[in-house]
This record gives C-alpha cells, sequence and structure tokens, in this order.
C-alpha cells in the first residue's frame, strides 16, 4: 500500500549507510494495489530518480548513467531489468526470512551477486584522526543495488531478523520491520490492512451466521439434510 507509513527504522552504522528503511521502501516499491501488481519504479529514470533522493547514488553518478542511456535502449532496458531483479530476489529473502523457510536458490544467487558490487569502505585521513569513506568501484546502479541489499545483512547478522514481516494482507505483501514490543506484529499498518482484515472477518462471521443453517445442512456428512435447501458451490 503506498499510503503506509513504515515504522521508525532502528538507525545503524556510519553516515553513508543505507538504513533497513530505506532496504524495505525500495523492495516495497513493487507494490501491490487491491490486489494488483503497482510498480512504483516503472522505468530506469524512475529508479535513479529514486536512488538519488535516497542518496544511495552521487547526482553525478546518476547523470553518468543517464547520459550513458540516452541512446543506448538495450542498456537502459538490461539496467532497469537489473533493478527490477534484484528487487524481487530481495523480496523472496526476505518473504524467506519471515516465513522461515529456505529462500530460493536463483535469489539468493541474483542477491549475492549484487552485494559483490558493494562499494569498498576505506580509512581516509582527517586532521584529527581518521574517517571512513567509501570508495565507488563499479558501475552506479550495482553499487546502489549492493548498497540497498547491505542492511538486509547487517540485520541478519547483527539485528533481529526474526522482526522482519511481511503483511498478512494477501492483497498487500509489504515488508516491514516489526518494531513493536512482543514483536507479533501482522499487518504493515493497523490503520489500512488491519483494519481491513478486522471487517473482512466480522463480513465473514455475519455471513457464516446469515448461513448458519444453510452450510450445516450442506455439511458432508448431513447430505440427508440438504433435500429442499439452498444450493451452495461448494456441496
Ligand atoms: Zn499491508
Amino acid at each position: 500500500m503506498n499510503t503506509h507509513t513504515v515504522p521508525d527504522p532502528v538507525h545503524r552504522g556510519h553516515a553513508h549507510d543505507v538504513d533497513l528503511e530505506d532496504t524495505f521502501d525500495f523492495l516495497n516499491t513493487d507494490d501491490t494495489e487491491n490486489g494488483f501488481p503497482v510498480d512504483k519504479l516503472p522505468t530506469l529514470d524512475d529508479a535513479l530518480a529514486w536512488f538519488v533522493d535516497r542518496g544511495v547514488i552521487h547526482v553525478e553518478g546518476a547523470n553518468r548513467v543517464r547520459a550513458q542511456m540516452s541512446s543506448n535502449d538495450p542498456l537502459m532496458a538490461r539496467d532497469l531489468a537489473r533493478v527490477h531483479a534484484v528487487r524481487s530476489a530481495l523480496r523472496e529473502v526476505a518473504h524467506s526470512i519471515a516465513e522461515e523457510r529456505a529462500p530460493d536458490s536463483g535469489a539468493l544467487e541474483t542477491v549475492n551477486r549484487a552485494l559483490h558490487a558493494r562499494q569498498v569502505i576505506e580509512l581516509v585521513p582527517g586532521p584529527d584522526g581518521c574517517y571512513v569513506d567509501h570508495r565507488h568501484v563499479g558501475d552506479p546502479v550495482d553499487d546502489a543495488l549492493a548498497r540497498l541489499a547491505d542492511p538486509l545483512v547487517m540485520e541478519l547478522t547483527a539485528g533481529h531478523p526474526e522482526r522482519i514481516k511481511v503483511c498478512a494482507s494477501d492483497t498487500c505483501e509489504w515488508i516491514f520491520y516489526d518494531a513493536s514490543r512482543t514483536s507479533r506484529r501482522r499487518w504493515c499498518d493497523m490503520a489500512t490492512c488491519g483494519n481491513r482484515a478486522k471487517a473482512a472477518r466480522h463480513r465473514a462471521r455475519e455471513r457464516a451466521a446469515a448461513q448458519g443453517d444453510a452450510t450445516e445442512a450442506t455439511a458432508w456428512n448431513a447430505p440427508e439434510a440438504t433435500s429442499g435447501g439452498p444450493e451452495t458451490p461448494f456441496a
């Protein structure tokens, strides 16, 4: 859902780092609205603008990619496909963590390939000591994807992977960090998906109550009671 606000992330690492909220925001650009897929990064230009906005790519890097792409459609399609592939692979990995199952091996390979393109962290001298800086070694898009994958790795290494959740609404699939005290949140957002689920359960209960007699009458072990009763599609 695009109307959701993501819960406050736990900020980690030094100033250059992308946090888990950015990663989940990236994953949730592959959105579902009312059960229909909606891609919030449909073009490479959208993706580059998003990367610049989140600070995972420098403006100059984005402009360099744009300049390279402007006259080369296949290259543009390839880069966009890479952004989408890494995003869906990361979604699969997040799902596997949330669902406590093994990830798809292809997805894992894609994520690992993306991680290899990460920036190089190095020390640089300062007037009063040393600072941590990062050096861009490869393609700016690869670098951006690696940086967006990184917080998920950090969460697995030193965080709370059990708090990585997928919204329980099957028309939502929003990936979120459950910062609640009990870590038992099921919905990305109680005001939208949580309430919708509650309303759906309420409607189902009312329907069941209204059809109570008919449902009982059509049960498999009471066929004699169906004579004269209303037909149900599941009978
Ligand atoms: Zn949701």
